[in-house]
């Protein structure tokens, strides 16, 4: 339930409606917007009346919130969440942000080459995992901190802001000390614990959508960050699980029309694990930003052929650099601009 206050509403009607709110056994949320404020009530709100509140002083309407997610509604609040990290760059504010980089860090090298060679294409942030979710135990798995310390010296050497994946709270509270976001991998998704943990650090978090989880799951999912006071959730859709192995999954474009109709939060795009062939990442790169993504995730390897995880499906830094020239045409075409990187005392 959603408690829209009349403009000129006092801070004392405000208060009288959160104590109302408190009676009733339920947390009211404050929304003070630029016309006038709104009070959320969060909890399992389906057989609450609000029929007294309606007629208290200042309010001017009670708006049912019908879906299971609250906060991340749309219902919730109209207009869209611009989430900022610490570097500057803002996820929903109508420029396209790209994140690129490798799939793990794996050496010094490796890593700060990555980050000149995206940042050189128009990338404003560095992707890259120290700790992996692989299927195999056998697998590479991430450098883990010492992975963490090669991200931020490349961050000092480029500007770039740093996004990288936790598995684990241990993990997201090592993330949190040297990131700017905290990945929470498809895999991840439904860790419930997990995310009241990073939902409770605050740090900008970059969810994946599970391989087999629908739009309402990965909303809720998101609801979990929020419910703990983190508003700030960037969606990635990264494609599901389908039955046809020709594509590593069906990326699903059309997520990112439908989540901006239920939800406030941006949603960006990977295209790499959405389609896992090098060859055909830029088309569905190209078709993500058309669809209105508001940014992207790619993999770029310096040397792919080489790389530890997911070599065949990162590009060649010449082939990201030619599809950030393609991408920008495109963004234009839909009134958008690529978001350009931030200035950098070392760059
Ligand atoms: C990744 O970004 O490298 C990754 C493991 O992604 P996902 O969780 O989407 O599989
Ligand atoms: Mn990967």
């Amino acid at each position: 339930m959603l408690v829209v206050m009349q403009s000129g509403a006092t801070p004392e009607e405000i208060e009288a409606v959160c104590d109302a709110i408190r009676a009733m056994g339920f947390q009211p949320v404050a929304m003070p917007g630029a016309q006038r404020t709104a009070v959320g009530l969060v909890g399992n709100d389906r057989r609450v009346d609000g029929t007294h509140i309606g007629a208290m002083a200042g309010v001017a309407e009670v708006i049912p919130v019908s879906s299971p997610y609250k906060q991340v509604s749309r219902e919730w609040r109209a207009e869209n969440t611009i989430v900022r990290l610490a570097t500057g760059v803002a996820f929903g504010s109508g420029d396209v942000p790209v994140i690129a980089g490798p799939c793990s860090v794996e050496t010094e090298a490796q890593i700060i080459a990555s980050a000149h060679a995206v940042r050189d294409a128009g990338a404003v942030a560095l992707r890259g995992g120290a700790f992996k979710p692989r299927s195999s135990p056998y697998s590479f798995q991430g450098l883990g901190l010492q992975g963490l310390k090669l991200l931020a010296r490349a961050r000092e050497e480029t500007g770039l802001a740093i996004v990288t994946e936790a598995m684990d709270e241990e993990g997201a509270n090592l993330v949190a000390e040297y990131a700017d976001c905290i990945q929470l991998g498809a895999r991840n998704m439904q860790n419930f614990s997990l995310l009241k943990v990073v939902g409770r650090l605050g740090k900008p978090v970059l969810l994946k959508r599970g391989m087999s989880a629908t739009i309402q799951e990965l909303l809720l999912a998101a609801e979990y960050v929020l419910a703990e006071g983190n508003p700030n959730v960037i969606l990635c859709e990264r494609g599901v699980r389908g039955f046809d192995p020709a594509t590593r999954n069906i990326f699903d474009l059309s997520a990112i029309p439908l989540v901006h109709k239920l939800s406030h939060l941006p949603i960006i795009a990977d295209p790499s694990h959405g389609v896992g062939l090098r060859e055909h990442v830029p088309a569905m790169a190209r078709g993500a930003i058309a669809s209105g993504a508001d940014g992207l995730i790619i993999e770029v390897h310096p040397t792919p052929d080489r790389a530890l995880s997911d070599g065949a499906q990162s590009l060649y830094p010449d082939q990201f650099s030619r599809l950030m020239q393609e991408l920008g045409a495109i963004a234009s075409a839909i009134g958008r601009t690529m978001a350009q990187p931030v200035a950098s005392a070392a760059a």
